[in-house]
């Protein structure tokens, strides 16, 4: 266990004692099975899912093929009905919010002087530079113990699988894949012009697409034609390493955003479009318009929502009919065309389902003013929520306990009210919010302690 993990399990622990174990005995009988047994039951329904808006942008690259606006309905029409198909909701509407062109993107949203982006450029790979590695290996390590060892060999020829026993075998190769890639993606031109070239290369930073995402406040879709390079040196994604360091789409945070929870999707068609084999996720057949976008809808698209609405992280060995599945044996549109032949949902995405089904009963409850339902359903989603999560798990957790913490305020149940708030920030101490509601709940309760003394 790294040392992330250990501060977290305290953490969890410690807001589990407060709020866990003071499930009332009224609850219902569901709830008091296992949840090894619960994991074997029926995903619960999604009937009060949230209806989700989406504010859709296309930031259009000149370098690259066009976005159309009936691309952007057939591409939306299709992930529509991706999504309903493995995840069992149809709550995702979408409205089009016109075209920018990637200078005005970036010349809006990528504050350098932002926190953010000082964040984000100390993890940036320098194209054509000498990179020391070293400095990340801890982050390196840490990302990739998400993963079991046997997942991440995969990743690697079958010839040389054998070498790679251990994490650290594993970041050593990670280290070598990502130079390698990069320099020979430093030639490559695409129309007669270098893929990096000056002028561009800002726009085709993966770390600054994530700066721009989480410093917009406009938008929950974010379609482009260009070209991304995978450039997060402090978490060598496998399936980008190990596919072509090129992003096709992403699931960020971003707090100015509520439709998609905080987070914002990113998707694009470079990969569909492009003629430089590395990067084709066409195979080698060309596809007809229909087909590019029915894949982008589909395989990126729907994708990224599992990702920001079900908090699904990528895996890369479930079954065929896994929307989640990131192999890099497969193409996107190999991988649309696997998902057409294993229709319905995965089975093993199941568990991060049913946590998330009773987060969404929770907020239902709430909404209404059920309280103890609320709590239950909280209480349930805390526990079952799978330790490897799309965001920052501790953040997600902290909202669940913040929620039970006002729902037992609301029951006059103000030591829990209380121990939920201690709970949320500590699991998150830079969102105020839990901050100022612990100081308003002590605050309330400092005279009574007073009279008894
Ligand atoms: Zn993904
Ligand atoms: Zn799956």
């Amino acid at each position: 266990m790294t040392r992330t993990q250990w501060l977290f399990f305290i953490l969890l622990s410690s807001a589990l004692v407060g709020i866990g174990l003071a499930m009332p005995e009224t609850q219902p009988a569901a709830m008091a099975k296992a949840p090894d047994a619960l994991e074997d039951a029926e995903t619960g329904s999604f009937e009060h899912i949230p209806t989700m808006t989406l504010s859709v942008v296309r930031v259009i690259d000149d370098d690259f093929a066009p976005i159309s606006d009936d691309d952007v309905t057939r591409m939306l029409a299709t992930a529509q009905w991706m999504y309903k198909d493995k995840f069992g909701a149809d709550n995702v509407r979408y409205a089009d919010a016109g075209v920018l062109t990637i200078e005005q993107f970036f010349g809006t949203y990528l504050n350098k002087s932002s926190e953010v982006y000082a964040n984000k450029n100390a993890k940036r790979y320098l194209v054509g530079q000498d990179n020391n590695f070293t400095l990340h290996k801890d982050s390196i390590l840490a990302f990739i113990k998400q993963w079991k060892v046997e997942e991440l060999t995969g990743f690697f020829p079958e010839s040389e699988r054998a070498h790679y026993a251990t994490y650290d075998d594993i970041y050593a190769g990670i280290v070598k894949q990502m130079t390698e890639k990069i320099a020979a993606i430093g030639i490559l031109t695409s129309g007669g012009k270098a893929l990096l070239r000056p002028e561009k290369a800002a726009f085709r930073s993966f770390l600054n697409w994530l700066v721009a995402l989480e410093l917009q406040d406009r938008y929950d879709v974010v379609l482009t034609n260009t070209f991304i390079l995978y450039d997060d040196i402090s978490q060598p994604s496998p399936h980008s390493i190990f596919g072509s360091c090129k992003v096709g789409g992403v699931s960020h945070q971003n707090t100015a955003r509520t439709a998609l929870g905080g987070r914002v999707i990113m998707g694009s068609t470079f990969g569909m479009d492009t003629d430089i084999p590395l990067f084709m996720e066409t195979g080698d057949k060309p596809v007809a318009r229909d087909t590019r976008n029915d894949v982008i809808g589909a395989f990126v698209i729907a994708h990224e929502l599992g990702h920001a609405i079900f908090k699904l992280p990528d895996h890369y060995d479930h079954p065929p009919e896994c929307l989640m599945n990131n192999s890099k044996e497969l193409n996107y549109r190999e991988g649309y065309e696997l998902l057409l032949a294993h229709p319905g949902p995965c089975p093993r995405c199941h568990p991060w389902m049913e946590a998330r089904h009773h987060f969404f009963e929770a907020e239902f409850a709430f909404s209404q003013g059920q309280w103890q339902p609320a709590i239950d359903h909280y209480n349930v989603a805390l526990k079952q929520t799978p330790s490897n999560v799309d965001g920052y798990r501790p953040r997600y957790m902290a909202q669940i306990v913040y929620k039970m913490s006002q729902a037992y305020e609301h029951l006059g149940q103000n030591d829990l009210a209380i121990k939920g708030a201690q709970a949320a920030v500590k699991l998150y101490r830079w969102d105020n919010t839990y901050t100022d509601w612990l100081k308003t709940l002590e605050a309330r309760t400092a005279p009574a302690e007073q009279k008894q003394n």
